[in-house]
């Protein structure tokens, strides 16, 4: 069994097609007519815009637009007046052939972004390198490998897959992809992903360790690669195969749908997100709104705090990409298991009770002023339903240190005041809940640390993890009574921990009255799907079934019992 990174989603079996990358080869000659090889050069891109254009419309109908524009941004690249003029003047001061100029300037610009830690711009090095090669090849006249004509159930192995090459294939035939390289982010996951193919990428040696012919199994859900697979594996994955199949033909039918109990009553499926491209993501995945923006992950693999204006642009565009949904940020949630190194948080003996979350901003106000005033200007620029969320609040005094800060904030700018809410995570949120609820304008239960401070238990330690449970009754009365007390303040309630995507739950947080859900973007239809699947009445009988046991244990058969069985 191999393991790679699991790029998109679903199981392949079939037999194994390896594509091996051409070595371009070509002689470095100089040039007696400088002017003529110009031409020759401009022919080439010419060629390269008509079957680039050509790949993009197939794209377009076999795919969708938005996809297509990845290709289209190959066009972009190549039309950047800079980068010909740097061939041409390569050609003509050096005598240089075509070929010569194509490589030396666009390794240039591999070098360029190369050097840069940014993912997106990382991936621009892929780019270039797939324009480098499409160029090269209609320079020397080398016929490109093709891919539209694959047996039926290809399992595609490659070292890279190219944008390019994603693009031509005929996703009726090829059961999965397989690679060496490209990640998550890669254009070439989003393609697979876009064109519903199984993929699990950066798998190590893929291309001399399976064979040409063989029978594999790839499980992109999972990220992992079967060569040779027995009888019983083949079975096996065959019949997850079906299932996955019939689960995703089940999900389609809520795409576009309002999230409703079998009874009628509204919910929200929100999404859980980490940066602005998680926000096209939550769009595309039918996402209702934001519940939760970790912005954290703004703030990490860096050297120092983003600027006001940086953080002002990353609010907003996920404001603008959510349309007119609600979007709710949280401020900084620093500390416990999220470390920023150029912060210097001293280590401490127990950092999960330690300096953290609001603790550290309202001790660092002028930073914490940065990210309020950029969440306040992101709010004033959009629609006005960006809401401000807190983290790790413990005491009503901190929530009105936050929310005074806001208001002066606000005033100084002279721009309205977001909605400010609190995350209810610490035993004393949730037994002052009904005092908080006149300062707040919505909670929201984070149930991963609500889970850990209840039961007085590491989150990430393994040696616990047995007390570790939401399905704890203690852990239960305690959401129970935070969405009741919120609901009866008249402010709404949501969730953002992992409890709001899990299927044996959600009876028991319908019953409660939960309005909103948010979960992982994946996790959206599946969650509109198990709401959909109850009345209330139903719930309520689970819930008082549930309500009356003692364990975590004893709660989870009744759950099994209930849901699934
Ligand atoms: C939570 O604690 O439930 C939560 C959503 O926040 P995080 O997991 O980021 O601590
Ligand atoms: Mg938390």
């Amino acid at each position: 069994m191999m393991k790679g990174i699991a790029a998109s989603e679903g199981i392949g079996i079939g037999k194994v097609v390896i594509i091996k990358q051409q070595e371009i080869k070509y002689e470095q000659k100089l040039v007696a007519d400088v002017e003529q090889e110009v031409e020759r050069l401009h022919g080439a891109i010419d060629t390269f815009m008509k079957n680039t254009e050509a790949l993009a419309i197939d794209m377009e109908q076999s795919v969708n637009a938005k996809d297509a524009e990845i290709i289209r941004g190959h066009m972009g690249m190549l039309s950047d007046p800079f980068m010909i003029s740097q061939m041409e003047d390569t050609i003509k001061n050096e005598k240089a052939c075509s070929e010569t100029a194509v490589e030396t300037v666009l390794e240039m610009f591999k070098a360029m972004f190369a050097g840069v830690e940014d993912e997106l711009i990382q991936q621009r090095v892929t780019d270039i390198e797939d324009i480098k090669s499409r160029l090269l090849k209609i320079l020397l006249g080398i016929a490109e490998t093709n891919l539209k004509a694959l047996p039926p159930k290809t399992i595609l192995v490659v070292n890279d897959l190219t944008p390019s090459m994603t693009a031509e294939l005929n996703k009726d035939h090829v059961a999965a992809i397989v690679t060496e390289s490209g990640g998550m982010t890669s254009h070439s996951a989003i393609l697979s992903r876009a064109l519903e193919i199984p993929a699990v990428l950066s798998v190590a040696d893929a291309v001399t360790v399976l064979k040409d012919g063989a029978t594999v199994i790839v499980d992109g859900s999972d990220g992992v690669v079967i060569g040779e697979p027995t009888d019983s594996e083949l079975a096996e994955y065959e019949k997850k195969r079906e299932e996955y199949l019939t689960n995703k033909a089940r999900l389609r039918a809520y795409i576009g749908k309002e999230s409703l109990t079998a009874d009628g009553i509204k919910k929200d499926v929100f999404c859980n997100i980490g940066n602005p491209k998680d926000a096209v993501t939550a769009k595309e995945k039918d996402g209702e709104g934001v519940g939760l923006f970790r912005t954290e992950f703004l703030f990490m693999d860096r050297d120092s705090v983003p600027g006001e204006q940086e953080q002002y642009e990353a609010y907003k565009k996920v404001c603008d990409t959510l349309e007119n949904k609600t979007v709710i940020i949280r401020t900084l949630d620093v500390g416990g298991d999220k470390e920023i190194p150029y912060m210097h948080l001293a280590k401490e003996e127990n950092p999960f009770l330690g300096f953290r979350a609001v603790r550290y901003c309202l001790q660092n106000t002028d930073e914490f002023a940065l990210q309020l005033r950029a969440l306040i200007r992101a709010n004033a620029d959009t629609t006005g339903n960006l809401w401000i969320m807190v983290p790790m609040i413990a005491s009503i005094a901190e929530f009105k240190a936050v929310k005074q800060m806001i208001v002066d904030l606000a005033a100084e700018l002279d721009m309205p005041v977001p909605k400010v809410g609190t995350m209810v995570e610490t035993p004393a949120a949730f037994v002052m809940a009904d005092r908080l609820a006149h300062y707040c304008d919505f909670f929201s239960i984070g149930t991963n640390d609500l889970t850990q401070y209840i039961m007085v238990a590491d989150r990430g330690n393994s040696n616990v993890a047995y007390l570790y449970k939401t399905y704890d009754p203690a852990v239960l009365r305690a959401i129970r009574q935070i969405i009741v007390t919120g609901t009866e303040a008249g402010i709404p309630v949501g969730m953002c921990g992992e409890a709001a995507a899990d299927p044996l739950l959600i009876p028991l947080l319908i019953s409660f009255g939960l309005t909103e859900f948010s979960v992982s973007p994946t996790s959206v239809l599946r969650t509109r799907a198990e709401i959909a699947r109850w009345t209330k009445e139903e719930a309520d009988r689970i819930t008082e079934a549930v309500m009356a046991l003692d364990t975590a244990d004893e709660v989870y058969e009744c759950l099994v019992k209930s849901v699934k069985g």
